[in-house]
């Protein structure tokens, strides 16, 4: 649900623990603010997860200043629904694999500026973009027995930490660690096939 404020009259209002209208204001100053609701509890949850401070660069956007900046011309910005944001100490793909464990649907990664953004949209979708935005399914990799060693110690640390292994972080995918994920999956109702994909890494990861 969108809701709008008045930035002379609710500037430091508090939307949730972190958050307040002045962050979501449009940068040209002007008074009325739309926010998304739905905007704001998905950045207090993704703000819980990584323990520290979000910045937000650029959220509402007035058509004129988003024609402005060049922004896109149906912008989830000026309907209030979206956030540009970074996160000091963690890096974008970090933001962006939280934000997609969270159920966020509008991820766009921004690798050459570096932040993320995200949306409230109803359909999903996910983007790199370095200039030109490409779409992905997920900004997981796969991480399979055949990984390397680095990508299985990730996986063997969240599943450590979910408790479901009890071996050591070695990088090495033998019986204990697929029997881990396996049972991780179970319980989680997903395939029980061993791989940690994009669904795994979901609820693996947060
Ligand atoms: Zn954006």
């Amino acid at each position: 649900m969108t809701e709008k404020y008045s930035l002379k009259q609710s500037a430091d209002k508090k939307l949730s623990k972190n958050f307040t209208v002045k962050e979501f204001a449009c940068k040209d100053k002007s008074d009325t603010v739309y926010i998304d609701t739905a905007l704001v509890s998905l950045l207090q949850r993704l703000r819980r997860i990584l323990k520290k401070p979000i910045t937000i660069n650029s959220a509402y956007r007035t058509k004129a200043y988003n024609e402005k900046i060049g922004g896109a011309k149906s912008s989830y910005h000026c309907k209030g629904q979206a956030a540009d944001i970074v996160c000091s100490g963690k890096t974008i793909l970090q933001i962006a694999r939280t934000l997609e464990a969270l159920g966020a649907k509008g991820i766009i990664m921004y690798t050459k500026s570096n932040f993320v953004h995200t949306d409230t949209r109803s359909r999903k979708y996910f983007a790199k973009n370095n200039g030109k935005p490409e779409e992905v399914s997920t900004f997981f990799n796969t991480v399979t027995k055949n990984s390397t060693q680095n990508q299985i110690k990730g996986v063997q640390e969240r599943l450590k930490a979910k408790g479901f292994y009890k071996g050591k972080i070695d990088g090495i995918w033998g019986a204990q660690t697929e029997y881990a994920l396996k049972s991780f999956q179970k319980k989680n109702k997903l395939s029980t096939d061993g791989i940690c994909g994009a669904e795994s890494w979901g609820k693996l990861y947060i």
